[in-house]
């Protein structure tokens, strides 16, 4: 923990750079490494034995039908969880137990769900800031960052609207923001489309690919959905709690550019 937030310095000026200096800047984001990972909840075995290897920056989406373990992987590798057996290294460390996970969770994860959890009493702008309060920043320079994410997800006019006046889309939007706000090397999303018309998904998906490149993040997102899938990098299958294929889709070539 303390190796963490030691590093912490660093990777935030090589950020800072990279902002106006263009993607390139942006470092790639964190590789995740699972091994041999098993997880039970009593009798039901939601997981026998994942063994995966996400790449830094990579999109990997996680498929599958509906039980097959896919929220369980994803909640694992946000320390939401801890395995039975097997480890998992988000880039070269091992994640955390979960009741010792702050830091992590506070430094290297972002999540987004499906129910996009926004507080409805709080304004866009609130909620993302509220994201910032466990990163130590001022009161300022958390007004600062929020108005600066919510502008990069199209919603600056929007700012000061509650939740509930907001569609959808737009919510889901406040929810990515707000993700990005500790500004994660990976970033974690269960279903983030789930909730959206077919259009409103599309776009979701269009400015998450492009927010993964613009602040150079590893894309790990659960979907049901095959058309959701096509969207990645790889697709990997999850049936009964096994990988049941990987297929890369690096002949797609398509990366959503952030002017998209
Ligand atoms: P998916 O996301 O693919 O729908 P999940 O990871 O949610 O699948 O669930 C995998 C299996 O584990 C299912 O059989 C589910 O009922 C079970 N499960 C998940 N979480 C819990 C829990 N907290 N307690 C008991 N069973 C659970």
């Amino acid at each position: 923990m303390t190796a963490l937030r030691g590093a912490r310095p660093l990777v935030r000026r090589r950020r800072q750079r990279g902002r106006s200096g263009g993607a390139a800047d942006w470092p790639l984001g964190a590789e995740v490494a699972v091994d041999g990972v098993v997880k039970s909840y009593g009798q039901i075995e939601a997981l026998r034995g994942i063994s995966l290897i996400v790449q830094a920056g990579e999109w990997v989406t996680i498929t599958g039908p509906s039980g097959s373990g896919k929220s369980t992987l994803l909640n694992l590798i946000g320390a939401l969880d801890r395995p039975d057996a097997g480890t998992i290294r988000v880039a070269g460390r091992l994640v955390p137990e979960p009741r010792q996970a702050v830091e992590f969770r506070r430094h290297a994860v972002g999540f987004m769900f499906q129910d996009n959890l926004l507080l409805p009493y709080l304004s866009a702008q609130s909620n993302v800031e509220t994201a910032l309060i466990a990163t130590g920043l001022g009161r300022r320079e958390r007004a600062a960052r929020s108005t600066e994410l919510l502008a990069e997800v199209a919603l600056g006019e929007r700012a000061r609207h509650l939740p509930s006046e907001l569609s959808g889309g737009e919510r889901q939007r406040v929810a990515l923001a707000r993700a990005l706000a500790n500004r994660p090397r990976l970033l974690l999303a269960d279903e983030p489309t789930g909730a959206l018309d077919s259009a409103s998904g599309e776009r979701a998906l269009d400015l998450l690919g492009a927010m993964r490149e613009r602040h150079g993040m590893t894309l790990i997102l659960v979907s049901h959905d095959p058309v959701v899938a096509e969207r990645a990098d790889r697709v990997v299958r999850l049936v009964d709690g096994r990988v049941e294929a990987a297929d890369l889709r690096s002949a797609r070539g398509r990366r959503p550019s952030a002017s998209e």
